[in-house]
């Protein structure tokens, strides 16, 4: 098997535990390998300062009185040097004689006897040990390396097993979570209590559009049902009586049905596109060409429609159809309920445009402001559906500006009626 693939599929706490003791001993070893030589520094270092001190003096237990070859000039036996170390002590070098277990230590310089030849002073010390005691140093550093990564190895596996115990509990609830229910949240303040409330923040969202898409199914379906059942019922009725001017009037409203019903199913598919997240490229869309446009699409009626716009293009950064939906909107709806005035208004700024549409109607109350722009909301239920609406047009209004990093706002009209102001970034 692939070490690397074997390796992953390891638990969590078996590769810490592996790896922290993996490197414990390592650097265990390296220090043990390096022990021998650091204590024998020590050694050699320790007896080095009285050699030094013995030498200088000229006169101690260990200092011998030789002539230049080696040969003693104090009357004791000759000293365990050999000639090349003879000279290495005349130039001023220490040496260092190992034997078996333990090892002797020279240091030497050259004197002038009294009588003008010159002499060695030599002081030599036996350095008691020296190799037995790295040895066996060596050997108990060894086994207490084993026995430290032996423990750091236990304390890693259990601690790790012990900070790993919330993430078990989360992974158990997560596997029986029931709806609107969040993960427990470990009460360490770490990075484990973090993710739980991130994956909690995360739920919450889920559980958020879930809910929100399953309001908008059910007013979806709601909203389909009456139209689809009319033209049903009127259907079946024209059927049972074949009489052709019934049948003519019944073809005419179902046609009619059939028109509110496509203007429902078209905003609903512009509301589905725009809530999977697709936002088409921002052109530059001239407001008040497309102020004047829907001004002049509007039904022929008595009402006076006063535009405000300046004589020269004002870009907004949307795209046409975008821009034609939103006037088209407001214009409709401002003719829907307008007594007899609507007027219109288009004011470039700096960075945004505001496009402000007033009608002379009878408004909308302030408790409505907050919840106008909603999907499926009515201010009032029964003039909505008399006048055919869905309560979905200021909702694509409210969604199309605010993709742009427009804003949406609703007030009363200094006319009487209801005031829409929108703001839109200007293309730049
Ligand atoms: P609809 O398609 O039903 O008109 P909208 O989303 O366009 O839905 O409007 C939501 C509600 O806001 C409408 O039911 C209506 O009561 C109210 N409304 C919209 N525009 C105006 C207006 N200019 N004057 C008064 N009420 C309005």
């Amino acid at each position: 098997m692939n070490p690397r693939r074997w390796w992953f599929r390891r638990t969590l706490r078996f590769r810490i535990t592996v790896v922290a003791t993996g490197v414990a001993w390592l650097c265990l070893m390296a220090l043990t390998s390096l022990a021998p030589s650091l204590i024998a520094r020590v050694q050699i270092s320790a007896v080095d300062s009285e050699l030094t001190k013995a030498v200088a003096v000229g006169s101690g237990p260990s200092v011998r009185v030789l002539d230049t070859a080696g040969a003693p000039l104090d009357g004791l036996p000759a000293p365990d040097l050999t000639p090349a170390e003879v000279r290495t002590l005349k130039s001023g070098r220490p040496v260092l004689r190992e034997d078996g277990e333990s090892a002797m230590r020279w240091q030497g310089r050259v004197d002038t006897a009294p009588d003008g030849t010159p002499r060695l002073i030599a002081a030599g010390d036996t350095l008691v040990g020296y190799n037995g005691a790295n040895d066996l140093g060596t050997k108990w550093l060894a086994v207490a390396t084993a026995l430290v990564a032996l423990l750091v190895g236990i304390a890693t596996w259990l601690s790790v097993r012990s900070s790993l115990r919330p993430v078990e509990r989360m992974r158990v609830a997560a596997a029986q979570l029931p709806r609107g229910e969040r993960l427990p949240v470990p009460e360490s303040q770490d990075e484990l209590q973090a993710l739980a409330q991130a994956l909690n923040g995360l739920l919450a969202r889920r559980d958020e559009a879930t809910e929100r898409l399953r309001r908008f199914t059910g007013d979806a379906a709601h909203e389909l049902r009456s139209p689809v059942t009319s033209v049903r019922a009127q259907a079946e009725v024209a059927v049972a009586h074949p009489d052709p001017d019934f049948s003519l009037e019944v073809l005419e409203s179902v046609v009619e049905e059939s028109e509110r019903l496509s203007a429902l199913v078209d905003a609903l598919l512009i509301l589905a596109r725009a809530d999977s997240g697709e936002l088409p490229r921002a052109e530059p869309v001239d407001l008040v060409l497309q102020v004047h446009a829907a001004v002049d699409r509007m039904p022929s009626h008595d009402l006076l429609v006063q535009v405000a716009a300046p004589m020269s293009a004002c870009m907004v950064s949307a795209t046409r159809t975008e821009v034609e939906l939103v006037v088209d909107n407001l214009v409709r709806n401002a003719s829907r309920y307008a007594t007899s005035l609507i007027r219109i208004a288009v004011l470039p700024a700096a960075r945004e445009v505001r496009l402000v549409v007033d009608d002379d109607g009878h408004g909308i109350p302030p408790e409505h402001w907050a919840r106008v722009f909603d999907r499926f909301y009515r201010v009032e239920e029964h003039r909505g559906r008399a006048s055919g609406g869905f309560g979905l047009g200021l909702a694509l209004v409210a969604h199309l500006v605010r993709q742009r990093r427009g804003s949406v706002r609703v007030s009363d009209s200094p006319q009487g009626g209801a005031r829409f102001e929108i703001r839109w970034p200007a293309y730049r």
